[in-house]
């Protein structure tokens, strides 16, 4: 399912805007969302998985228009969201931490336990099924979180920085689950490593200045950075935010 934007606007009350006049489209495969803090990359999954309204500009998810209450409510369905913190009751088992995000989701009670456990499995946690989530490590509670936004099976999927806080060996199991989920979805990821983005994105989008600066594969992107040593065509903007990422990349372990 395609996710556009066009011409979207977005500021906080009494704000500056965050976002202006940005302009993307997303097709299914995984998308990265790449860009320094601050730069509105939560601003814009928000505004994507209506979270926030959208007062200026369009946002279509599939052909749900995000302007209308009809739009949003039929959109919710096939959205599924990570964020970037969330909670997770540690008495209940993992099964059922995914299966009341299921029932969550508008499924019927019965479907609710065997939707849980095909989440489960594209997670890779079958295993864990019967766990209490408070005895999982970071990673493992980052995949519970991503089984549970796929309980509902939504055809878009938005993944809030799914990598930060983990150790590199769960960030790589992270990241090879979420590269998996792209086979038959618009998977859409924001981070601030470039190195997530060159494991497991088809395409990536640099936010900066309130636009998508840059939009392509990972090698054009690679391209872009090599060039930009010698004067690159896009704004000054675009290249400070980038010279901040490719600081970042060398910091990342
Ligand atoms: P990123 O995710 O790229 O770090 P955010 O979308 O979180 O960026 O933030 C973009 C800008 O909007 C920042 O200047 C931030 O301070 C501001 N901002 C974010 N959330 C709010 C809010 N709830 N109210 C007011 N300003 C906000």
């Amino acid at each position: 399912m395609r996710v556009t934007l066009e011409g979207l606007d977005f500021g906080y009350r009494g704000r500056k805007k965050v976002l202006n006049d940005l302009n993307w489209t997303l097709e299914p495969g995984v998308t990265g969302l790449l860009g320094p803090n601050g730069a509105g990359k939560t601003t814009l999954l928000s505004l994507i998985v209506t979270l926030l309204p959208v007062r200026g500009g369009h946002l279509f998810i599939g052909e749900h228009d995000l302007s209308t209450t009809v739009g949003r409510s039929r959109a919710r369905r096939t959205l599924g969201f990570v964020p970037q913190r969330f909670s997770l009751a540690g008495e209940l088992t993992v099964a059922d931490t995914v299966a009341y995000a299921a029932w969550v989701h508008g499924l019927d009670r019965r479907e609710c336990g065997p939707a849980a456990l095909r989440a489960l499995e594209s997670v890779d946690l079958s295993a864990l099924a019967d766990r209490r989530t408070r005895t999982l490590s970071g990673g493992q509670r980052q995949r519970v979180g991503i089984a549970a936004a796929l309980a509902h099976d939504p055809r878009v999927l938005v993944l809030d920085e799914p990598t930060a806080g983990l150790d590199p060996g769960q960030r790589l199991r992270v990241r090879e689950v979420v590269a998996g989920l792209g086979e038959d979805r618009t998977v859409l990821v924001s981070t601030h490593l470039i190195e997530d983005v060159a494991h497991l994105c088809s395409r990536v989008g640099v936010l900066a200045g309130g636009r998508i600066e840059f939009h392509g594969t990972f090698p054009e992107l690679e391209a872009l950075i090599e060039d930009s040593t010698e004067g690159s065509p896009y704004g000054s903007e675009f290249e400070r935010a980038y010279d901040r990422l490719i600081e970042r990349v060398g910091e990342s372990p």
